[in-house]
């Protein structure tokens, strides 16, 4: 292992807004400090971009003091938003627009975006500024000294089969050794869960909550929609299944349509389907219009940490910080979350700057990361609104009860600090749930449009690729019990809130036995099956570099 260890000042790893704004801010100010430090940033992704989702609708304001130099039109938004409405769906087929955007949600100023297409033009600013991007590297594991502080990080091993035995193309992963490591890698990053559970970072902190956004781009007829034409929409069919969330639809350059639904997974019925939930959603009057006669460009999905303020993990230890959606930096109620993955990247960039000017890369001098992070918008945004989830959590009104008093008290509410459950502790037996499910409820719903689709055709959208010869990146931690308790009495929650159609129960025809079939390669990294399955049954680790979605414009 020695030999096979490369040295830099610092490690990045995850090109996504937070990972190359602090790449790029810590560029600037290692040139303004005189200080001759080499940055690296590895990306699991085959190219930049290729695993970034998001709406996405952007504040731009971050922008001018990240690249205070650039200018904003020079910054590749999409469209200024120009008409921004919010429609009630009351029932399958009737809605009406609210009077008014809810408080938080408004988008005056705003710009309709593709991440990614921000992202690739964020990467190349880096590289301006001498930064080092390496994509397709997937960093499975940290590294840590004597002391048990983190010292960077190492690739997969690859050449090895589903087993994880050696085959003859064996090459063991590199490690990455540096002074900081900042982990960037978005949703429930892998390495940042090893990392909370390891220095018990979380203790004392809500679980974190999240929601899966499922998203379809689509190419439509001239005149469907204007660039900038943002519709966001609540009700049907989340809101009568007493699921948290809503949909969104937003018009683009070149006659392209946005749309995805957003819900909670904190959801009690084991047999809750967000990707079918889209397609129902679809078949709306009011969302149909915008996708009858359209042609499917691309499909994705993603995780979104929605707990909040209080279930921010602690960000920082010894050799290692944290920014962006790994840490959960995001304001729910706004909907919004890349300003805020950029400013706690800007944050911290200026903690690795003190840092480096000490020679000191401890947790006592890393911690000043989180007095960056109260000076900054971040705390501003996030406190105002810190127990505005967990409401949600008991069900629709008692949310819309909690916002109501979360707005007049300046989010402190009447009770203090609200708790949550996690998202798998949600979720009900099939005995448990009383109600009717959503596969008994939908069963005979007509899907029969041209614009509707199936997991495995929209997985195809997603231009997701695995390597055969790899260890499954999905593991169930015990098969056994996963019979005898996911499937039997749970009817296995993940065959219907994987958005890819990566599991399937088999059934054998003369026994009746059940089994799990995992189809590892159609996974599109949403990380739902980490988050969502009961008895946390199931864990999702990096595969091999290069591998998963290869989104181009979301
Ligand atoms: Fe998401 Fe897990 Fe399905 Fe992959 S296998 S798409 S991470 S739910």
């Amino acid at each position: 292992m020695e030999e096979n260890i490369v040295k830099t000042d610092v490690l990045i790893i995850g090109a996504g807004p937070s990972g190359l704004s602090a790449a790029i801010h810590l560029a600037d100010l290692f040139k303004q400090n005189e200080l001759d430090k080499q940055i690296i940033v590895v990306d699991k992704g085959q190219s930049v971009g290729s695993h970034i989702l998001s709406g996405a609708i952007i504040k731009p304001k971050v922008f001018s003091e990240l690249m205070p130099d650039v200018k904003k039109e020079e910054i590749p938004f999409n469209s200024k938003v120009t008409k921004d409405a919010m429609y009630m769906l009351t029932s399958r087929t009737s809605s009406f627009k609210m009077p008014f955007t809810p408080p938080y949600m408004g988008n005056q100023g705003n710009y309709v975006a593709s991440l990614g297409e921000i992202c690739r033009f964020l990467a190349n600013k880096a590289t301006e500024k001498g930064v080092e991007i390496y994509t397709g590297f997937a960093m499975s594991e940290l590294l840590y000294d004597e002391a048990d502080n983190v010292i960077g990080a190492k690739c997969i091993d690859t050449g090895v089969d589903h087993n994880g035995e050696k085959l003859e193309n064996y090459v063991e992963g590199t490690g990455v050794q540096a002074d900081i490591t900042i982990l960037a890698e978005g949703t429930r990053g892998s390495l940042a869960k090893q990392l909370i559970k390891k220095k018990n970072l979380h203790e004392g902190k809500n679980p974190q909550i999240y929601s899966l956004g499922c998203k379809e781009l689509f190419s439509v007829p001239e005149g469907t929609i204007s660039p900038g034409e943002v519709y966001n929409t609540m009700g049907f069919p989340a809101m009568q299944d007493g699921v948290f969330g809503g949909g969104f639809i937003y018009g683009l350059t070149d006659n392209r349509v946005a749309l995805g639904l957003v819900l909670g997974l904190d959801y009690a019925d084991p047999t809750y389907d967000i990707f079918r939930a889209l397609q129902i959603w679809k078949t709306h009057p009011f969302v149909e219009k915008f996708v009858k006669e359209g042609k499917l460009l691309e499909y994705g999905a993603k995780t979104l940490p929605e707990g909040g303020f209080y279930s921010l993990t602690k960000y920082y230890t010894n050799g290692a910080m944290i920014v962006g959606d790994s840490a959960g930096f995001l304001a729910m109620p706004a909907l919004k979350g890349v300003h805020l993955a950029i400013y706690s990247g800007m944050c911290a960039a200026k903690t690795a700057l003190e840092a480096f000017k000490q020679n000191d890369f401890s947790e006592e001098t890393l911690k000043k990361y989180k007095e960056f992070v109260e000076k900054s918008p971040i705390y501003k945004e996030m406190y105002k609104c810190r127990n505005f989830r967990q409401g949600f959590s008991k069900g629709t009104f008692a949310g819309m009860f909690n916002f109501g008093t979360q707005i007049i008290t300046g989010g402190a509410g009447f009770c203090g600090k609200l708790s949550v459950k996690s998202d798998a502790e949600h979720t009900k037996t099939i005995a448990d749930f009383k109600k009717t499910t959503f596969k008994q409820k939908y069963a005979s719903y007509d899907l029969d449009k041209p614009y509707v689709f199936s997991k495995v055709d929209d997985v195809f959208y997603s231009g997701t690729l695995h390597d055969e010869e790899q260890l499954v990146h999905l593991r169930v931690k015990d098969m056994q019990k996963y019979v005898s308790e996911n499937i039997a009495k749970y009817d296995a929650p993940c065959q219907y809130y994987c958005p890819a159609e990566v599991y399937e129960i088999h059934t054998d025809r003369n026994t009746g036995h059940k089994e799990l079939r995992i189809h590892s390669e159609n996974c599109v990294h949403c990380k739902t099956c980490d988050i969502k399955e009961p008895l946390q049954a199931i864990e999702w680790n990096v595969p091999n570099g290069g591998n998963g979605p290869d989104y181009k414009n979301m």
